[in-house]
């Protein structure tokens, strides 16, 4: 349930109202608005406890949650959540662009595809050390080695640092290396994985399940929220349907859905959303139109010799073409996107 605290409840009210919350056995999350307070509790309902709170000075009304997702929900939060990944926040005006290969192949490739990024005005380097393949013979990342490579990109250009963790027994190693985890699309529902990542004092990037809902995908969110980190930004990765002219099915439509029912930011990936180059500056045309914080995209100085992804890379000159043309979009939406290098 949310209590709403009067207008002018002061600081001590606020407190008295969390402690008894507390003393019934709820957990608590205050959000402090410019407007007024809001106490997020969560735990069991038992009869009378609404009026008894009620009757507490300072409380305005309570409000039941009908949402399954609490504190992913905008119900119980209802201004937007900006999340700080090294000196770049998410979810502000400005369109944050993630870009890098697919996956991290070596220190020359990686080095070479970071400074040209830097150049061109990329916010965030991506770069996969730990890589879900479909086939157990593809080429499953450098794992340590990747991401001793990826702090030393970071190191050279100053950008942060997401990359993919896929198991629990390499969070503590990759959140020594990288500024944000990714949890990927196949690992959307590993619950083990999500409350993990819960506990790490590193924002979090949540894809979207390939089958998952919006609602599944929110409760995954709600996983990693409710165990104590609440820096999660959402990517939409496209799901499977029955077209098969593109890798994926890039639902655009999650923007808007997630920016009513949810506070936290999303981003858009059109890369593995597409699965073809051609398609990924458009589609990222769209995701600023319809509202996204900011994109992911996969970028390689040389896509025919990838080892993973190549027909959806685009090449450090295609990548700068797609950041002047979401400048324009992100101009005609009333956001800010920085100013890409000139062509
Ligand atoms: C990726 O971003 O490298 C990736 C594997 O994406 P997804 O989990 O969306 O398939
Ligand atoms: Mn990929």
């Amino acid at each position: 349930m949310i209590i709403v605290m009067e207008h002018k409840a002061s600081p001590q009210l606020v407190d008295a109202v969390t402690t008894r919350l507390k003393q019934l056995g709820f957990d608590t999350h205050l959000s402090v608005g410019v407007e007024r307070t809001i106490i997020g509790a969560i735990g069991e309902k038992r009869p009378g406890y609404m009026e008894m709170l009620g009757a507490m000075p300072g409380v305005e009304r309570i409000v039941p949650i009908l949402q399954p997702f609490k504190l992913a929900g905008r119900e119980w939060h209802p201004e937007p959540t900006q999340v700080q990944v090294g000196d770049i926040t998410i979810g502000g005006d400005e369109i944050i662009v993630m870009a890098g290969p697919c996956a991290v192949e070596g220190e020359v490739q990686l080095l070479e595809i970071a400074h040209e990024l830097k150049r061109a005005g990329a916010h965030i380097l991506r770069g996969g050390a730990f890589k879900p393949r479909t086939s157990p013979y593809s080429f499953q990342g450098l794992e340590e080695e990747g991401l001793r490579i990826l702090a030393e990109a970071r190191r050279q250009t100053g950008l942060p640092v997401v990359t993919e963790v896929t198991n629990p027994k390499d969070i503590q190693l990759v959140a020594e290396y990288a500024d944000m985890l990714q949890i990927g699309a196949r690992n959307m529902q590993n619950f083990t994985l999500l409350r993990e990542v819960g506990h790490v004092n590193k924002p979090v990037l949540l894809k979207r399940g390939l089958a998952a809902t919006v609602e599944e995908w929110l409760m995954a969110a709600e996983y990693i929220i409710s165990g104590g980190n609440s820096n999660v930004v959402l990517c939409e990765r496209g799901i499977r349907t029955y077209e098969t002219g593109t890798r994926n099915t890039l639902d655009l439509s999650a923007v808007p859905a997630v920016k009513h029912y949810s506070h936290l930011p999303i981003i858009v990936d059109p890369s593995h959303g597409t699965g073809r180059w051609r398609y990924v500056t458009p589609m990222a045309k769209a995701a600023v139109a319809a509202g996204a914080d900011g994109l992911m995209i996969e970028v390689h100085c040389r896509p025919e010799e990838a080892l993973s992804d190549g027909a959806q890379s685009l090449t450090p000159t295609n990548f700068q073409q797609l950041l002047s043309k979401i400048k324009d979009v992100a101009q005609a939406v009333g956001r800010k996107s920085g100013s890409p290098a000139v062509v």
